[in-house]
C-alpha cells in the first residue's frame, strides 16, 4: 500500500450544478463552460481537479479549490520542493476509480 502525499479528486462535469456553471482554475483563472470542459475531459485534453495535499494535516478542504492539471502538477511540485524530497505520490480519485501518480522532482 503506498502511502500518498496527496488526494486529487477528478471533477466530473456532471458534478457541476447548471447547465452553465463556470468551472473556473483558481490559480491561472483557466474557465470553461459546463459543455465545453465535458468535451475536453471526454477528448483526454483537460481535467479538473480538487486536490488536498498531506491528507493527515486538513488543512486544505476538498470544496474549497479547483485546479485545473497544469496546475495541479505545480502546486505538487512546489510541495515537493518544499517539503525537500525528490517524489510525490498524488491518489486521484474519480468516481470509484482510484490511481496513483507519481510526480518526480526536476530541475
Ligand atoms: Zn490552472
Amino acid at each position: 500500500m503506498k502511502k500518498e502525499n496527496g488526494i486529487a479528486k477528478v471533477i466530473s462535469p456532471n458534478s457541476l450544478p447548471r447547465k452553465n456553471s463556470l468551472i473556473k482554475c483558481f490559480i491561472c483563472g483557466l474557465d470553461y463552460e459546463k459543455w465545453e470542459y465535458k468535451i475536453l475531459k471526454d477528448a483526454g485534453k483537460l481535467l479538473y481537479f480538487q486536490y488536498q495535499n498531506s491528507p493527515s494535516k486538513h488543512q486544505v478542504h476538498f470544496s474549497m479549490n479547483c485546479l485545473c492539471h497544469e496546475c495541479l502538477r505545480d502546486v505538487v511540485l512546489d510541495e515537493l520542493i518544499s517539503e525537500d524530497r525528490l517524489e510525490s505520490v498524488v491518489l486521484i480519485l474519480e468516481g470509484k476509480k482510484k490511481s496513483y501518480c507519481t510526480f518526480y522532482y526536476s530541475d
